[in-house]
């Protein structure tokens, strides 16, 4: 059943249709989604999700846009409220479509990505606090309650448990075989290097480095 957004009244049918209650006209859009990839070492940054759909498992930073919102906005807003990390964005990566149903929304997501690097650090990094290496607590009233953790990934080694497999398994191949051709931006050496230092997540979740002991 859906309802008016203006008045409330039931309508009598999928949209689009009239309202017999206000005369409005409902339609069903897919909303837009936008989210970050975003790199630092020729590592992908990922969050765990805390929230449904797809809680446990990992994501690409990002959600819906805001009224009003650019996309790229939206990337850059929604990375740093999951993950705590300032990031401007570098080029567009692509433009995806979650199926009905797979998404939470009935109309489907249109998915929006960019590339994405670490900012120059203007603002207070707020997990670099005191040494600290673990996030916030699923919840805290802090913030961060949609993330138990965060990570990075080298391109070979992806999490098997990814968020929203309509789109971001698809997004992420794309981002591999960028990276592989060298097509995915990395900062240039001139930037400085940002104060934030990524940070292991909560749950013994680590920084990969393969090949390397940890
Ligand atoms: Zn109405």
């Amino acid at each position: 059943m859906t309802f008016c957004a203006s008045c409330g009244t039931a309508l009598p049918s999928v949209p689009p249709v009239r309202c017999a209650g206000c005369g409005r006209t409902s339609y069903l859009n897919s909303p837009c989604c936008a989210g970050a990839l975003v790199v630092h070492d020729r590592r992908l940054l990922l969050a765990r999700r805390t929230i449904e759909p797809w809680a446990g498992h990992w994501d690409i930073p990002g959600g819906y846009c805001e009224p009003g919102e650019h996309p790229r906005d939206c990337a850059v807003r929604e990375t740093y409220e999951e993950t705590g990390l300032r990031v401007v964005t570098t080029g567009l990566h692509g433009i995806w479509l979650d199926p009905p149903g797979s998404s939470g929304s009935e109309a489907g997501t249109i998915c929006v990505f960019y590339h994405a690097i670490l900012a120059p650090t203007s603002a207070p990094d707020p997990f670099a606090v005191a040494g600290s290496s673990v996030l916030p607590a699923a919840g805290d009233p802090t913030g961060y309650g949609e993330t138990s953790g965060i990570a990075w990934f080298e391109p070979s080694c992806m999490p098997a448990r990814v968020a929203f497999p309509g789109s971001v398994p698809a997004v992420l191949r794309a981002w591999r075989t960028a990276v592989s051709q060298d097509h995915a931006p990395q900062p240039s050496a001139d930037m400085a290097e940002p104060d934030a230092v990524p940070v292991t997540a909560a749950g013994s979740v680590r920084v990969r480095h393969p090949g390397r002991a940890e």
